[in-house]
């Protein structure tokens, strides 16, 4: 999609050191980690959100790629969290589907913040 912060890393338009990548996926460090560790997964072509028509075979890579980038970053272990954003109320900044991979300290029980108001 033109004009795809997300589609440009994926095509290399916007330089990007890819800590994993198939056919389907490539996945790389956030701008602004809010944990150690924190890689997003995201889908080669473009989706705005998980039901966007994302084909099944997409779906799985995504998910099969999640132990695998753990595992590159050195969390496996230690444990890790999945966070997919979708839409307004999940405060999803960009709007191409990906999938954060956030670990490398002891986090809370809690994983929702709600904004103020
Ligand atoms: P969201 O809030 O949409 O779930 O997450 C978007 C994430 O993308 C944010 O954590 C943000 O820091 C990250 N991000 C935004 N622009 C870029 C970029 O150009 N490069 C990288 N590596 N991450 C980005
Ligand atoms: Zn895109």
């Amino acid at each position: 999609m033109e004009g795809c912060i997300f589609c440009k890393v994926a095509s290399g338009e916007i330089p990007a050191t890819f800590v994993y990548e198939d056919e389907f996926v490539v996945a790389f460090d956030d701008i602004s980690p809010q944990a150690p560790v924190h890689t997003l997964i995201i889908p080669r072509e473009h989706f705005e959100h998980l039901s966007d028509g994302v084909p099944e075979q997409v779906t799985m890579a995504l998910f099969t790629a999640v132990p695998e980038v753990a595992r590159r970053k050195g969390v496996l272990e230690s444990g890790y969290r999945v966070i997919v954003n979708a839409g307004p109320d999940a405060n999803q900044t960009v709007p191409h589907l990906h999938v954060h991979v956030i670990g490398g300290k002891a986090m809370s029980h809690g994983m929702v913040n709600f904004s103020g108001g």
